[in-house]
C-alpha cells in the first residue's frame, strides 16, 4: 500500500514524496481513512510511529477540499484546526511537519508556545492562520487577550494527551475545549493521540467525543 491511493490532496502527496516517505506506517494506514471519513478518533500510538503525518495529512486534505476561507490579517484569528501539544519541542515539530506538507499551497500553519516573549508569535498569529499548533498555557494566554477565537474550529487535535495530563495540563486542556466557545462535539471533528489509555484519558475521550473510533497500533 502506498500514499497514492489514500485520497490525500495532490500537493501533499508531492511533498510526502519529497520528504522520502515511501509507504505509510501502521498508524498512518489506519488513521488516514478514519479521519477522512469524518469520524472522531482516539489513537494509541507512540512517538516515532508517524502519528504526526497520520493526523496532519488527512486534516490538511479536508481543509484544502472544503476551502481555506478566513485567515486574512486580523486582530482576532479564528483557525479551522487546532493542535494542542504538551511541549515546545513537540509543538514546533508538528508545525515544521505541517509547513513541509503545506509547502506550495495557501495553507498557513502557525505555532505558539511558552517560555519566550509573545511579540513574534503575536505577529505570526495576526498575519493569519488556518492551522494553529500550540502548548496549553500560551494558547490560553492568546485567547484571553482576544487574539485567537475558536468559534470556527472544525478540527481539534490533542497530541500526546497522556503526557499533557502527566505534566499537569489537564485543567488547561479542559479550559481550551470547554470555555472558549469552540463548536460543540458533534459540530467539530476531534482526534486524540496518546501513548497509553489510562482512566483519565478514557474520561477525557468520553467528554470530548461521542462515538469515537479506538485505534491501537
Ligand atoms: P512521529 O511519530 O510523527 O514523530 O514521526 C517520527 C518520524 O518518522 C519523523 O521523523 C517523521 O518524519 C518520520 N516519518 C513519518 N512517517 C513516515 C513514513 N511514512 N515514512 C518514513 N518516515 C516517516
Amino acid at each position: 500500500k502506498t500514499f497514492d491511493q489514500a485520497g490525500l490532496y495532490g500537493a501533499f502527496l508531492a511533498n510526502v514524496k519529497k520528504a522520502k516517505y515511501e509507504k505509510p506506517t501502521p498508524v498512518q494506514k489506519y488513521a488516514v481513512p478514519i479521519i477522512l471519513s469524518g469520524r472522531h478518533l482516539m489513537a494509541c500510538a507512540q512517538t516515532g510511529s508517524g502519528k504526526t503525518a497520520a493526523f496532519l495529512l488527512p486534516v490538511l486534505t479536508k481543509m484544502m477540499e472544503n476551502g481555506l476561507e478566513g485567515s486574512e490579517f486580523s486582530e482576532i484569528q479564528e483557525p479551522q484546526a487546532l493542535v494542542v501539544a504538551p511541549t515546545r519541542e513537540l509543538a514546533v515539530q508538528i508545525y515544521m511537519d505541517a509547513r513541509k506538507f503545506a509547502h506550495g499551497t495557501m495553507l498557513r500553519p502557525v505555532v505558539v508556545y511558552g517560555g519566550t516573549s509573545t511579540g513574534y508569535q503575536m505577529r505570526q498569529v495576526e498575519s493569519g492562520t488556518h492551522l494553529l499548533v500550540g502548548t496549553p498555557g500560551r494558547l490560553i494566554d492568546f485567547m484571553n487577550r482576544g487574539k485567537i477565537g475558536l468559534s470556527k474550529l472544525k478540527y481539534l487535535i490533542l497530541d500526546e494527551a497522556d503526557r499533557m495530563l502527566d505534566m499537569g495540563f489537564g485543567p488547561e486542556v479542559r479550559k481550551i475545549v470547554e470555555q472558549f466557545h469552540m463548536p460543540p462535539k458533534d459540530e467539530r471533528q476531534t482526534l486524540m493521540f496518546s501513548a497509553t489509555f489510562p482512566e483519565d484519558i478514557q474520561k477525557m475521550a468520553g467528554d470530548f467525543m461521542d462515538d469515537y473510533l479506538f485505534l491501537t497500533v
